[in-house]
């Protein structure tokens, strides 16, 4: 089995910054085998039905306004698959879920921050999948389960998205302590999934401290209930890495399942 990845992506700067998240990527590829091709479940393309994009070579998608212009000259040309789009399909189809294709979508940055610093040389095809953002957690925790089989085909799953998410205080904090209610609300996730209390973090926003405020919007943290559930339901959760960026953002990653070949990975922290 390949265990699917959580993945904070942070600001779409990470490529370019000198912070321990971007090193735990760069770190990464070593870590795992080599898969035949990469699912990434991105934040940053929301739709109304499950949808994954069908096309010969991605383009980069440069889905922010307001940065250096060295991020822009940034490419991601990895080639699309069509296979897999369709096999992608057919599995949320045989669990009674509606799902759609796009034959222009290239790579949102969610999808090609994480994978230009793991695989920067863009030679693995790479299939990305839709987020619905009004559906919450109990329906991506199923949308996990539905491609569940993708784990044992040499597909890698990956939800991208973010630990923590509150953007309107992130510049303020820049440089400045993490404060206490991005820390209670990482530790209770992070213990939920330890224990695998599957339905407890399905109702993390009634029951996880500040919930709201790290998550003013769910989008950023839906990928990882898509992970959660790709990995089956006995899932357990291993941190694979903890830090901050912008005093807020929390960039923390984590594997789920079991896997074949054991991670040899340290978590690494900043
Ligand atoms: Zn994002």
């Amino acid at each position: 089995m390949l265990r699917p990845l959580f993945l904070s992506h942070g600001a779409p700067t990470l490529p370019l910054e000198d912070v321990a998240a971007r090193y735990f990527l760069e770190g990464l590829a070593p870590t795992i085998p080599r898969p035949r091709a990469i699912l990434v479940v991105s934040a940053h393309w929301e739709t109304r039905i499950p949808t994954v994009n069908a096309v010969e070579k991605n383009e980069t998608i440069h889905d922010f306004a307001g940065f250096p212009e060295a991020l822009y000259r940034l490419s991601y040309p990895a080639a699309g698959s069509a296979e897999l789009a369709e096999r992608v399909v057919d599995l949320l189809g045989d669990a009674g879920l509606s799902a759609a294709t796009d034959n222009a979508r290239g790579l949102d940055h969610g999808a090609w921050v994480p994978l230009m610093l793991i695989w920067p040389d863009a030679d693995i095809p790479v299939v990305q999948l839709s987020v619905q953002s009004q559906l919450g957690p109990g329906h991506h925790l199923e949308v996990g389960r539905a491609i569940a089989p993708l784990t044992r085909e040499g597909v890698l799953i990956i939800a991208s998205g973010s630990y923590t998410h509150d953007l309107s205080s992130w510049r303020g904090q820049q440089g400045k302590e993490e404060p206490e209610w991005v820390n209670e609300f990482a530790d209770w996730f992070d213990e939920a999934l330890r224990e695998g209390r599957t339905c407890d973090l399905l109702a993390y926003r009634r029951l996880a401290p500040n919930a709201q405020r790290n998550h003013p919007t769910e989008e950023h943290l839906l990928p990882l209930f898509v992970a959660l559930g790709a990995a089956g339901s006995e899932a357990s959760a291993e941190r694979l890495h903890t830090s901050t960026t912008y005093g807020v953002l929390r960039m923390d990653a984590y594997a789920f399942g079991q896997a074949d070949d054991k991670l040899t990975t340290k978590e690494t922290k900043s």
